[in-house]
Order: structure tokens, then sequence, then C-alpha cells
């Protein structure tokens, strides 16, 4: 396992960190994790070095937390570190403080510290509510105690803020969302740079964007096909891997079998040659092209949806057939979701956009996903 040292950070980290939001699933419609099959992915990891995990107060629909305790109080505290986040937009719509939630937060995970602690998903607006709470001030009090050892935040807004926020606090890490599409689409290389001007470490999220750059189309694939038999997920991680200021990369792994891969990827830690560089740009232009809705399944929408849509499973639907533009797949693909979950139960509230990271218009894709799934055969 490839670790990383940062003198401001003072531990040795693995490279691949376990995210804690896409555990394996009782069944494919329900947030439920599988625990049995969670608790061997987690014991993979831990047999092979990776000492990272990364849970949030949302994850698996709330129950992520709890289950890191589970799986992770079966090992010396001193044998893995932690990470978790405070959950701003849950602060703003419940008026529930940061003192409240962070207590809450240690009792669940069952511990007496963070190793990482961070503001979640932040942008203009929900750094308002952060600072309305003082939830800084709190939590570097916190720091103090040693009841957090790192202080960090992630983030998804514009870049004037994000300057203005590193510059304006002292922070240990910052969390972003870096992959190969987002690298120049998304300008996530700005992002980057700012941070490596300023010597604060980058643990990235979404290497592999919920998983579509690992499913790809099929010219993208080709283009890695020439290359062997390595995993499209390895190039995405790789890619990453090779910038020098990224501290732990978040890997949100849901099977063995990627467990395993990953574990390869990291294990050899070979950096990308000139062949496979160009081969990503390639690919890259391949899926840019048919890539239609940027939705990372990241679920942070669904719950404040009051029709319940489905709305990342009506979009990955629709970005599935826009890769292979097979009107009959995508039915099938479609009447999986419960009708009830189904697109066509959106009332176009508009509730969902301001949850939504990437800032999707998540009403206006639920329509084309509609007019599609109505197509007549
Ligand atoms: S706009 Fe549609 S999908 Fe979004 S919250 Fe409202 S009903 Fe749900
Ligand atoms: S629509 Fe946005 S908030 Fe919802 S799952 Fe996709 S990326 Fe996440």
């Amino acid at each position: 396992m490839q670790y990383s040292y940062f003198d401001s950070i003072g531990k040795s980290i693995s490279k691949l960190g376990f995210g804690l939001m896409r555990l394996p699933k009782i069944s494919e419609n329900e947030d439920a994790i599988d625990r049995e099959e969670a608790l061997r992915l987690i014991d993979l990891a831990m047999k092979n070095g990776v000492n990272y995990y990364d849970t949030a107060y949302f994850y698996h629909g709330g129950d992520s937390e709890s289950f890191a305790k589970e799986a992770l109080s079966r090992y010396p505290r001193e044998s893995y570190y932690l990470a978790t986040k405070l959950p701003g937009s849950y602060m703003r719509d419940n008026n529930i403080h940061t003192q409240e939630l962070f207590e809450g937060q240690l009792e669940k995970c069952g511990v007496d510290y963070f190793d990482f602690y961070l503001l979640h998903a932040v942008n203009r607006d929900i750094m308002k509510t952060f600072e309305a709470d003082k939830s800084y001030e709190y939590l570097t009090e916190q720091k103090k105690l040693g009841r957090i050892k790192h202080l960090g935040f992630s983030y998804h807004g514009d870049y004037d803020f994000f300057v203005e926020l590193i510059d304006k606090y002292k922070w240990d890490f910052v969390q972003l969302q870096i992959n190969y599409y987002d690298w120049e689409a998304d300008n996530a290389k700005a992002y980057y740079l700012a941070l490596e001007e300023r010597n604060i470490p980058c643990i990235v999220m979404e290497p592999v964007r919920g998983g579509s750059l690992h499913k790809l189309n099929p010219e993208a694939r080709a283009v890695f096909d020439e290359l062997g038999d390595a995993s499209y997920a390895s190039y995405a991680l790789r890619f990453v891997n090779d910038l020098p200021n990224v501290m732990v990369i978040l890997s949100g792994m849901s099977t063995y079998e990627q467990v395993e891969d990953n574990l390869k990827t990291f294990n050899e830690g070979k950096p990308l040659s000139t062949n496979e560089k160009e081969a990503i740009e390639k690919a890259n232009y391949f899926f840019r092209r048919n890539f239609a809705i940027p939705c990372t399944d990241c679920k942070y929408c669904v719950e404040h949806c009051p029709a319940n849509v489905d709305i990342p499973a009506c979009f990955s639907a629709y970005n599935e057939y826009n890769k292979s533009r097979d009107t009959d797949d995508f039915k099938r693909s479609y009447i999986k979701i419960p009708f009830e979950r189904q697109a066509h139960n959106c009332i176009g509230c508009g509730v969902c956009v301001s949850h939504c990271p990437q800032q999707i218009k998540i009403p206006d894709n639920l329509k084309k996903v509609k007019v599609l799934a109505d197509e007549k055969d």
C-alpha cells in the first residue's frame, strides 16, 4: 500500500481511503447496508493497510456513522484514521447546532476523537449557516481539547469564494472533487493548484465520478482496452494519484472485487506513462461527448424531495441511454425504479436543486427522463 506523509499532518496515511457512502446494500432500491458483506470489505481493506475511513452524517440515510462504529471498533483505535463531517444543510433546515451534532457524532461513531473533521459540502450559502452558528470557532476549541486532530472542509462551490475561504481561516486539509473529467470541465485543476500553492494537503473525493469513469461508453472503453486489461477505474485513480499534493484518494467501494482492484492499483503505485496519459485524454473526449447529466449518485438531493423521487436512479438510466442510444435498454433499467419513485412523480417544486453539489437543474432533467420514458415503443 502506498502511503502519504505531510509534515503538517504528521501521519502516514494510506493513499487509498475507504469512503463509507456506497457500501453494499441489502437491495438495489434501499439504502440499508448489507452489514455482513460490508464488514468483509472493511476487513479486506484493513488487512491490506488501508487506514483512512471517511463517513458523514448523511451517508446511507444516517446509518454510515453507526456502521463505522460497528466495523472499526473491532480494531485498535490507533490503527485507523476516522473522518466525518458536519452537515450544514441539515443544521440550516432543522435549526440544529454544531455542538449537539458533534457530540452526537462522537457517540454514534463510538470514538473519543475524530482524526479528521470536515464542514460538509461548503459553498457560499452553506458557509453562512456555519458562520451564524460559529461552527469554526467551536470546532477549533474541540481541536484544542484533542477531540479533533485535523480540521478541514469539503467544497462544492465557486472558485472565488473557495480562495476567500482558504485564506480567511486556517485549515489543516481540504477535500475536493477531482477526476480526469472534472479536471478541465469543472475547473478542478484551479482549485487543486490553489491548495498546492498554500501547502494545504488535498483529499480527493469522487476520483471515479460516482463510478461513471468506470462504466464509460464503448468508444472510451476501447481506448483503454488497447492498453491492456487494467480496469477503467484504475486509470482514473492513477490520474489523481500522480498529483503531488494529494494526501488521500477516497473510493466509495461497494463490492469485494472493487476493493481488490483498488488495492492492486495502490499496491503497485505506478505513475502514468505518456501513453497512458494520452489514452486518458482520448477516453475523456469520448466520455464527455456522451455524458448527459453530471450526477455523481451522492444522493444528497433524495431525502429533501417531498415526492421521494429516486433522482440519481432516473439520471443513471438516462446517462446509460445516452451512451448506448438503446431505448429498450433504457426502459428495462427505468422500470426497475419503483413506479412511485420514477420521474413523473416530480412536482417541480425545486427543493432538491440547492442540495445538489453538482448544481444540476434536477426538475428540468427529470422532465427529459420522463419524455424518454413516455416515448412509444
Ligand atoms: S423538483 Fe421534483 S425531484 Fe426536486 S424535490 Fe421537487 S419533486 Fe423532488
Ligand atoms: S442529482 Fe445531484 S445531489 Fe442528487 S445524487 Fe445526483 S449529484 Fe447528488
